[in-house]
C-alpha cells in the first residue's frame, strides 16, 4: 500500500474538512457548509462521507478528494496537501533517496538564492544599487515592493558576483551551470550579469531558478535572462506565479502580461493574479502550469499585436517589452488548440494605444479593471476582428471570412461549442449552415491526421496488483503512457473524470509534458510509485485499433460515471433544498434545477452514444 492509500485509510473526510470549515453541519447522510472558497449566504459545499469527497454546487463547481480539499485551502501542491496529511495520519512519507539530477537542481536553486540575496543587498548598499533604487522609484516601484520581489542589482564587474559566492564555498562550474557565470572560449569564467537591474525568477514553490536582468546603461541586449539550465527554462517560467499562485486560485482567474514591471506594478496596486511570461509567446507549457490553479486564463496584448494575433500565421512581432528580438506570437487557431488540449479558457485583453499594463494600472487601476472585464474569449474575439475588417455583403469578402475562421472552428472539438460558432458564421455571411459544415468536412479531411503506427509497448510485467484505488482512472492512465500515440484521442478526457487526486496529478503532468518516458523521471518522487503500482498491471497487448477503442469505452465511462456522481450529487442538495424551502433560497434552488436539466440533457447524449455504438456493432 502507497503512502497515499495509507493516509486515505486512516484519515476521515468529514474529520479533516471540519477543521477547516468549523460550521460543517451534517445534513441527512451528509455534511453542509457555506463554501469555503467562495462567498455565499445559503451552504452549497458538501461533504459525502460514503465517497470520501467533497463538492461545492455553487460558484466554484469543483469537488474531489481530501487531498484535492487541502490543495485548494492551502494553496499548495500535492506534495505539500500529502505531507500535511501525512503528518495528520501519523504517516511518515518515505523520501526516497533522491538521484543525483534531483540533488543537483536543490543545488542549482540553492546557488541562484545565494545570489538573488547578494545581488538584493546590492540594491540597498551600493552606489549603483542607489541609482538603481531611484529608477525604481521613478517607475512607481515602493520600497516594500522592491523587499517582497527581491528586486536587485549586479555590480559593474567581471568578477565580484563569482568571488563572493565562491567565498560562500560554491565551486566555479556550479556557479557556470545555474547560468550565473559565462565561460570564456579558452578558459575562465566572467560573470553574466553586470551593471543590470535584477528581477529573481521563481518557481511555483517559490525558489529561485533564474534572473531577468535589465541594463542600466546603452549594453544590448536591454533585457537579458538566465540561461537554459537544469532548473530553468523560459518556455515554461512564469515571473510572479509564486506571488500570484493564490490569487489566481482564489479568483479563478490569471492574467498573462509581458514584462517584469507591468507584474511588480500590477502586484503593488492589489492586482494579485497577473503574472508574465518571459520575453517569450505564450506556450502550452505556459498554459500547463496556470491550469494547476485555474483553468481561466486572460492575455493581456497590445492592440496590434491582437490584431496579428487573429491572423491564421504564426506572426513573429517585436516584443516591446523585451526588445531583444522578435517573438512568435501563436495565433488564435494555436491558443485554442491550447484551449482544448488542456481544457482551458483563454481570453484576450486589449490594451489601448501602445500603452503598458504598468502605465495603464498607474494612471488609473479602473481602467485596468474595466479592460480586463471587456477580454474576450479568443474565438469570439477573433471572430469579431475579422469580421470588423471585412465587407461580408461581397461574395470576395465572404469567402475570406470563411477561409480565416473556418479554421478556427475545426480546432474546437466540443460538438455543441463547435456548432454554435459555425451557425454563428453562417449568420454572419449569411450562407446556409449546411454548405459551411460540407465546407467544414473537407477543412478537417485536409488536415494531417494523427499518426497510426505505434512503438511497441513495454513488455507487461507479470505481478498483478490489487489496486485499492479507482480502477477505471487507472486503466485509462496505464492506457496513455503504454500507448504514446492515444494522446491524440485523449481530447475529451477531462481532469474532473479522475475521483482521486493523484491520478488527477500525473493526468495533468500528461497533459504538459509530451514525451512519456521524460514525464516519468520528472514526475514528482510521491507520485512515482502510484504510477509504477498502476502500470504493473497484467494487461494483454493492445494492437491498432483496439488500443483506440480500449480508450474510447474508457473515456465513455469514466465520463459516464461523472455526470451520474454528480447527478446523485445534486440530487441530495435539491431535495435539501425542497426541505428547506425558505423564499430566499428560491433563486438558489432554480440555479440548480438549471444546471441539473443539463446535465440530465449530457447524460441522455452519453446513454443515446452508447445506445448508437452498441446497436451498430450489432448490425
Ligand atoms: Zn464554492
Amino acid at each position: 500500500m502507497d503512502t497515499v492509500d495509507e493516509i486515505k485509510q486512516r484519515l476521515d473526510i468529514v474529520e479533516v474538512l471540519s477543521s477547516y470549515v468549523p460550521d460543517l453541519k451534517k445534513s441527512g447522510r451528509n455534511f453542509k457548509a457555506v463554501c469555503p472558497f467562495h462567498a455565499e449566504k445559503t451552504p452549497s459545499f458538501f461533504v459525502f462521507p460514503e465517497r470520501q469527497s467533497w463538492h461545492c454546487f455553487g460558484a466554484c463547481g469543483v469537488g474531489g478528494d481530501m487531498f484535492a480539499f487541502v490543495m485548494r485551502k492551502e494553496g499548495v501542491d500535492f506534495k505539500e496537501a500529502l505531507n500535511i496529511l501525512a503528518e495528520r495520519a501519523g504517516v511518515t512519507v518515505v523520501q526516497r533517496k533522491p538521484d543525483e539530477s534531483k540533488s543537483e537542481a536543490d543545488r542549482l536553486k540553492e546557488i541562484n538564492e545565494a545570489a538573488a540575496e547578494v545581488f538584493h543587498r546590492l540594491l540597498f548598499n551600493s552606489t549603483g544599487g542607489q541609482r538603481t533604487r531611484e529608477y525604481l522609484i521613478r517607475r512607481g516601484v515602493s520600497e516594500k515592493t522592491m523587499r517582497q520581489f527581491q528586486i536587485g542589482y549586479s555590480q559593474d564587474s567581471w568578477d565580484s558576483l563569482r568571488q563572493e559566492l565562491m567565498k560562500r564555498g560554491y565551486h566555479e562550474n556550479e556557479l557556470a551551470s545555474a547560468g550565473l557565470l559565462v565561460e570564456k572560449e579558452k578558459e575562465g569564467t566572467y560573470d553574466r550579469f553586470r551593471n543590470r537591474l535584477m528581477f529573481p525568477i521563481r518557481d511555483m514553490a517559490g525558489r529561485v531558478v533564474g534572473f531577468g536582468a535589465r541594463a542600466l546603461d546603452d549594453s544590448l541586449p536591454k533585457y537579458l535572462n538566465s540561461p537554459q539550465t537544469l532548473v530553468f527554462d523560459k518556455s515554461s517560467s512564469l515571473y510572479g506565479i509564486d506571488f500570484a499562485r493564490p490569487a489566481i486560485r482564489k479568483e479563478n482567474l490569471a492574467v498573462v502580461v509581458e514584462g517584469y514591471m507591468d507584474v511588480i506594478v500590477a502586484h503593488q496596486h492589489g492586482f494579485t493574479n497577473v503574472v508574465a511570461s518571459l520575453g517569450t509567446a505564450l506556450t502550452e507549457k505556459h498554459v500547463g502550469i496556470v491550469k494547476k490553479l485555474t483553468n481561466r486564463l486572460v492575455l493581456a496584448l497590445d492592440a496590434d499585436a491582437a490584431g496579428e494575433m487573429a491572423t491564421l500565421r504564426g506572426i513573429e512581432v517585436a516584443s516591446h517589452t523585451f526588445d531583444q528580438k522578435v517573438v512568435l506570437l501563436p495565433t488564435s487557431a494555436g491558443l485554442i488548440k491550447y484551449e482544448e488540449q488542456l481544457d482551458a479558457e483563454i481570453s484576450v485583453m486589449v490594451l489601448p494605444g501602445g500603452k503598458d499594463p504598468d502605465d495603464i494600472i498607474k494612471e488609473n487601476p479602473q481602467d485596468w479593471e474595466r479592460l480586463l472585464r471587456q477580454a474576450a474569449p479568443v474565438v469570439d474575439y477573433t471572430f469579431d476582428l475579422v469580421v470588423s475588417k471585412l465587407d461580408v455583403t461581397s461574395a470576395k469578402d465572404k469567402s475570406q471570412a470563411v477561409d480565416q475562421i473556418l479554421p478556427l472552428i475545426a480546432e474546437i472539438k466540443h460538438p455543441v461549442r463547435q456548432a454554435h460558432y459555425l451557425q454563428r458564421l453562417a449568420r454572419v455571411v449569411a450562407v446556409d449552415e449546411q454548405t459551411l459544415a460540407t465546407a467544414l468536412g473537407q477543412f478537417k479531411q485536409k488536415a494531417p491526421g494523427p499518426r497510426r503506427e505505434t512503438k511497441s509497448p513495454p513488455p507487461s510485467k507479470l505481478v498483478s496488483h490489487l489496486s485499492s484505488g479507482d480502477s477505471l482512472a487507472e486503466y485509462c492512465l496505464y492506457l496513455l503512457f503504454t500507448y504514446p500515440d492515444l494522446r491524440s484521442h485523449a481530447s475529451d478526457l477531462r481532469v474532473d473524470f479522475f475521483l482521486n487526486t493523484e491520478d488527477r496529478e500525473i493526468f495533468l503532468a500528461w497533459q504538459n509534458m509530451t514525451d512519456v518516458d521524460l514525464l516519468r523521471q520528472e514526475l514528482d518522487i510521491s507520485l512515482q510509485g502510484h504510477l509504477n503500482t498502476l502500470m504493473s498491471r497484467t494487461t494483454p497487448q493492445l494492437h491498432g485499433e483496439a488500443q483506440e477503442r480500449a480508450l474510447r469505452q474508457c473515456i465513455n465511462r469514466l465520463r459516464e460515471r461523472w455526470l451520474k456522481d454528480l447527478k446523485a450529487k445534486e440530487q441530495i442538495l435539491i431535495s435539501e433544498l425542497e426541505a428547506a424551502g425558505k423564499p430566499a433560497d428560491l433563486t438558489d434552488l432554480q440555479e440548480i434545477q438549471k444546471s441539473a436539466v443539463k446535465l440530465n440533457a449530457e447524460l441522455g447524449e452519453v446513454f443515446l452514444h452508447g445506445k448508437e455504438k452498441r446497436k451498430r456493432a450489432s448490425d
